[in-house]
């Protein structure tokens, strides 16, 4: 059998991926096992921000190897502090536990909340709340799934853990009302990445300061896809000016290379994590900290989150240009872009398939939409080739789909 076949006989099928076997990757670029060449335009979903093999993470990782890589948090290392000193510095937060994954910084900031709201709110033990919003990705744990509203996610894995409240998506009125005495906090993400790059109206955020401090709760951000970067800000709170009570980052904290993640808060939200309370054997070792501290000191020095805001602003413009019926909206921030398809005449994955033949790899979120998401190191030249590539796709599948728009414009 060839790799593709024994990962179709061996592998869970949880995912349903594009029939390409990935051998390599460099910067931009993947290559598969044909050698066909790819620009990837998806960033394993912001992981890869800094490109693939980035040659100082690479450096810094394989030092670290050789001389410690892994000890537990039974004992200090030599590479933790450091490393947790400048995300507190870059987040303007006070101190962070590490964590692996993604979900698991989001499970961190659900416990800390949670003792948040009975240790200083007085919350009656057993009936705390935490305020999510509707279309919401926050990982795949049980909890996770359980206060998502995504079907897929939820079908089968029942019973769910009680104590969320899902509220819609960039709706502060509704968020006001939904607080009672037992809201400890709300958490969100700044943008939705996996709903479909939505963008909430201006304001909002700014909003949910205002009535977290008015009402005593605490304010989490996951920025696990949308921090570091990707939004053309370190983090995408900081296009309303505000600081969140604490914040869950991943993805990008591992520099491309390992699972790397976070959740960053105040001093008197992460002082509730006490000794016993909660710990992850791999969370915080040497090796993790020693890429993650070189992943963000490589987005500062080679101005990674300037390039996101001025090469997003270039590819959102250039995505707008491609005008089609099929089309419905080009939204996003910094380079985290959505193009949204319309389902009546084609499926976002259909468009991602054209795409990986010319030579560009990206996923849909949902049925509707193609994210355009390449690590933030792309250059001008890559952008304007992929917008190509998916001009021509356009035109191929109008050809295709509309052939009563061909006759018109004939
Ligand atoms: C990907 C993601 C997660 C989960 O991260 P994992 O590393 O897959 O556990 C959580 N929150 C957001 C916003 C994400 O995009």
């Amino acid at each position: 059998m060839d790799a593709l076949e024994l990962e179709k006989t061996y592998c869970a099928p949880n995912y349903a991926p594009l029939p390409v076997v990935l051998t390599r990757g460099k910067g931009v670029w993947l290559w598969d096992a044909q050698g066909n060449k790819y620009l990837d335009m998806m960033s394993a979903y912001s992981a890869v921000s800094h490109g693939h093999g980035h040659p100082r993470i690479l450096g810094a990782l394989t030092r670290q190897a050789e001389k410690l890589a892994v000890a537990s948090r039974a004992y200090h290392s030599d590479q933790l502090g450091p490393f947790l000193e400048r995300l507190c510095r870059v987040t303007g937060l006070d101190a962070a536990c590490p964590m692996n994954t993604g979900a698991e910084a989001v499970e961190t900031a659900i416990k800390a909340a949670r003792r948040w709201g009975y240790k200083l709110k007085q919350i009656p033990d057993g009936r705390a709340q935490i305020i999510v919003a509707a279309g919401n990705f926050h990982g795949r744990t049980t909890t996770i799934v359980g206060f998502s509203d995504e079907a897929a996610y939820r079908d089968g894995f029942g019973p769910f853990t009680p104590g969320f409240v899902t509220v819609p998506f960039g709706d502060a009125a509704a968020v006001e009302k939904a607080i009672t005495a037992d809201t400890c906090a709300i958490l969100v993400e700044p943008i939705q990445g996996e709903a479909g790059i939505r963008v909430p109206p201006a304001g909002w955020l700014k909003q949910l300061r205002e009535i977290c401090d008015r009402h005593d709760v605490l304010l989490i951000l996951d920025e696990v896809q949308s921090g570091l970067g990707r939004t053309g800000k370190w983090f995408a709170w900081q296009h309303e000016g505000i600081q969140p009570d604490g914040a869950c980052l991943g993805k990008a904290l591992g520099g491309g290379i390992l699972p790397v993640s976070a959740f960053v808060a105040r001093r008197e939200v992460i002082d509730l994590l006490t000794p016993g309370s909660h710990g992850s054997t791999f969370g915080g070792n040497p090796l993790a900290a020693a890429v993650g501290l070189e992943a963000l000191q490589v987005l500062e020095d080679e101005r990674l989150i300037e390039r996101s805001a001025e090469q997003g602003e270039f590819l959102l413009q250039a995505l707008r240009k491609v005008r089609s019926p099929l089309i419905r909206e080009v939204r996003g921030r910094g380079l985290w872009i959505g193009v949204e398809f319309d389902p009546l005449h084609v499926w976002a994955r259909k468009v991602c398939e054209r795409l990986s033949h010319r030579g560009i790899l990206t996923k849909e979120t949902h049925d509707t939409t193609v994210r355009f998401a390449p690590p933030l190191v792309i250059a001008r030249a890559e952008l304007e080739w992929a917008v190509k590539q998916l001009e021509l796709v356009v035109r191929e599948l109008e050809r295709e789909l509309l052939p009563s728009l061909q006759l018109q414009t004939a």
